[in-house]
């Protein structure tokens, strides 16, 4: 099976386009959570989601902010409180609804678990370094785990169940994942901050056993405008061009 594997989408419904179009045709798709927050089309980017057929999604931080309207948000910072706020009125009672159904615990797959944050942790934790990855080996069942939140396309392998490193993540160049005990994230669709502005996404080959890291450009510009259109923070639009 072809999974594309994505994360971190922030409301960017050019970049989620151009993801879907350039993955072409897949037999299922694993979304790690944050359809929402920070971008100015929360409604067509759930409604995009949830339309798609063989789709296993977890919830992300920003989606259980948004989908409860009684969470304390004190926890992000004020733009990204203003964005919340936001959100919270433009969101359809349905769209509402599958965002607060997500699960708010990873899921596991076969070999893989999925989550947030995660594995340990799973909506707020970051894995940007082999100190906090090797710790979340031990809270794993599984060989392997797909996270998003940091919005970094990045990987980390354990070996012998003592040593963790990071993985040489280039996009374009499969990274064959047999026998092998690995925490990958696929990088953020709509708001990279690994200063590579592209959408990014990976594609699992669960047969070959195979991931795939990918880039795709997408109309920065349009999302760039609606965001400032719908008044809301100019940082959130700026930092799209640069991807950080
Ligand atoms: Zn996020």
């Amino acid at each position: 099976m072809q999974i594309l594997v994505i994360s971190d989408i922030h409301a960017n419904l050019q970049a989620l386009q151009a993801v879907l179009a350039a993955a072409g045709p897949v037999d299922a798709i694993w979304c790690l959570g944050d359809l929402v927050g920070y971008g100015p089309n929360p409604n067509e980017v759930v409604e995009t989601i949830r339309s798609q057929p063989n789709l296993l999604c977890v919830a992300g931080n920003h989606d259980v902010a948004i989908a409860d309207a009684n969470m304390d948000i004190r926890a992000f910072n004020a733009q990204a409180q203003a964005s919340v706020r936001w959100q919270r009125e433009q969101l359809t009672p349905d769209n509402r609804q599958f965002l607060q159904d997500l699960p708010r615990r990873p899921k596991i797959q076969g070999a893989v678990t999925l989550a947030h944050g995660s594995p340990r942790d799973h909506l707020w934790e970051y894995i940007l370094n082999t100190r906090i990855a090797h710790s979340n080996f031990h809270h794993m069942r599984t060989r392997l785990a797909f996270i998003g939140h940091s919005h970094v396309q990045l990987g980390f392998e354990q070996k012998d169940g003592r040593h963790t490193h990071l993985l040489r993540i280039e996009p374009g160049q499969p990274i064959t994942l047999q026998g092998r005990s690995a925490v990958l994230n696929p990088g953020s669709v709509g708001q990279p901050r690994d200063e590579d502005p592209r959408a990014a996404f990976a594609i699992f080959d669960t047969e070959a056993e195979t991931w795939l890291p990918q880039r795709v450009e997408y109309d920065v510009e349009t999302t760039r405008q609606r965001i400032l259109a719908a008044g809301l923070p100019p940082r959130h639009a700026e930092r799209l061009l640069h991807g950080w």
